[in-house]
């Protein structure tokens, strides 16, 4: 409701809220041009003050952690220095509408209208992008392989994907000889977001203790729950939804401000839903019942439009990969589920950062081997987990009624330690009984 008689005073308070910033129109586009924007991007651009307000501080009473000088500025969401342009771009062999749109900043749907609704991917031929971001056209190379090497190699050493490289040279056999010509196009406008410089320093975070899990995942509970506070380490989807057993809630905390740290991503990190209050059923998930697991959207590339659907394509699998080692590096994640349609884009990702196939074998189920125990990695396989983590923590040393399955050893060991004390139970009735007969 708008009050006609508002105080002149009023008047500049109002004209400062500014509404999303509209998005600019390209000084280069065509007159006939009849390309529409993109719609606009959701209020996902989050960039939070260093200083806790009194609302936050207010929340760490109620949330049971507190996070003390978080100091990471999340880069908003697409890079503010976007310029849309019409440009043509020459179709690679192999090359999908996906990744064309996601190399552009666009979408699939808005290839097809820039050309004229036939999308035709012709290798060598050219079709017409309306692109938020310009990269330099990639680099053609020859490369001859040499004794020993095979395509993994060869994909690792020009930092591409292997299923790129295989579709350039289409001729070539799955078992690479010595001396073969290859053709590799480089692409060195790829947007580095880790590990080019350091992230802020970890800040100091204080869990309460006490809040317990019990049971299993799908089935289960929390007691005395704790909550992931406000924080500029990530953004909550759901404050809600963001409980958790301290020992759960310390590591994710851990995890992320170390992955903030050591890899200096400083994108958005999307945090979705955690377990209620007091955990059990929580729709639409199976699990997340026992305050153990955190669903953590997989960060995207930065000059892709906020979404929370992104392609693989759009996806930043090298910030993923940096945040997933974050947290097997803490010792006490069970289990990073990762759908195994992925994985693939994880370890290669892992692959070019120069990461040692024995901490990648640690790390990831993927690639399938004949002797590879898949459990015995950190990132595993659960169907549908494509665009998102879904992080379980171990149960804490002080959790004694904290299991998986009915058939894991700690439940067994709970079941035996439940006989053992019924059994002393019937013994002491016993002995009181015969007392009382003397
Ligand atoms: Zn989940």
């Amino acid at each position: 409701m708008v009050n006609p008689a508002t105080p002149a005073s009023a008047k500049p308070a109002v004209e400062e809220l500014v509404g999303p910033p509209a998005l600019e129109v390209p000084a280069e586009a065509e007159p006939d041009a009849t390309e529409r924007l993109p719609a606009p991007v959701p209020a996902a651009v989050v960039v939070k003050d260093v200083e806790q307000t009194p609302w936050q501080r207010q929340s760490i009473r109620a949330t049971g952690v507190e996070i003390v000088g978080d100091s990471c500025r999340q880069r908003s969401f697409p890079e503010p220095q976007r310029r849309w342009r019409h440009i043509q771009h020459t179709v690679l062999p192999g090359e999908t509408a996906e990744e064309i749109a996601a190399r552009y900043g666009t979408k699939k749907a808005s290839l097809r209208r820039s050309n004229d609704g036939k999308l035709k991917l012709v290798p060598g031929k050219s079709i017409k992008v309306y692109a938020s971001r310009t990269p330099a056209p990639r680099r053609r190379i020859e490369h001859v392989s040499a004794d020993g090497e095979d395509w993994t190699a060869v994909a690792t050493k020009y930092k591409v994907r292997y299923r790129e490289l295989r579709a350039w040279n289409r001729g070539v056999g799955s078992t690479l000889g010595p001396g073969r010509t290859l053709v590799v196009y480089i692409d060195d406008d790829r947007p580095q977001t880790v590990n080019a410089v350091r992230g802020p320093a970890v800040p100091e975070i204080r869990v309460r203790d006490g809040a317990i899990s019990t049971g299993r995942p799908q089935r289960g509970k929390i007691t005395n729950a704790v909550r992931l506070p406000e924080s500029t380490l990530y953004t909550l989807k759901v404050p809600q939804h963001a409980y958790g057993s301290s020992h759960a809630i310390r590591t994710h905390l851990e995890a992320i401000a170390q992955f903030r740290y050591a890899s200096g991503y400083d994108g958005q990190l999307i945090i979705g839903g955690l377990s209620r209050r007091r955990g059990r059923t929580f729709k639409p998930h199976k699990s997340h019942q026992s305050g153990r697991d955190i669903d953590i959207f997989l960060p995207i590339l930065p000059h892709v439009a906020f979404t929370y659907s992104p392609n693989p394509h759009e996806v930043d699998w090298e910030a993923s990969f940096e945040l997933a080692r974050a947290f097997a590096a803490t010792g006490r994640t069970e289990a990073i589920y990762l759908d195994r349609k992925v994985q693939r884009f994880l370890y290669e990702a892992g692959r070019n950062m120069g990461v040692s196939l024995e901490e990648l074998d640690r790390l990831i189920e993927f690639p399938p081997r004949p002797g590879k125990d898949p459990s015995a990695s950190a990132v595993r396989h659960s169907a549908d987990h494509v665009r998102h983590f879904h992080i379980r923590i171990e149960c804490a040393d002080n959790e004694p009624d904290c299991y998986n399955e009915r058939w894991d050893e700690r439940h067994t060991e709970i079941m035996k330690r439940k006989r053992l004390a019924d059994k002393e139970r019937e013994a002491k009735k016993k002995r009181r009984s015969r007392r009382r007969n003397r």
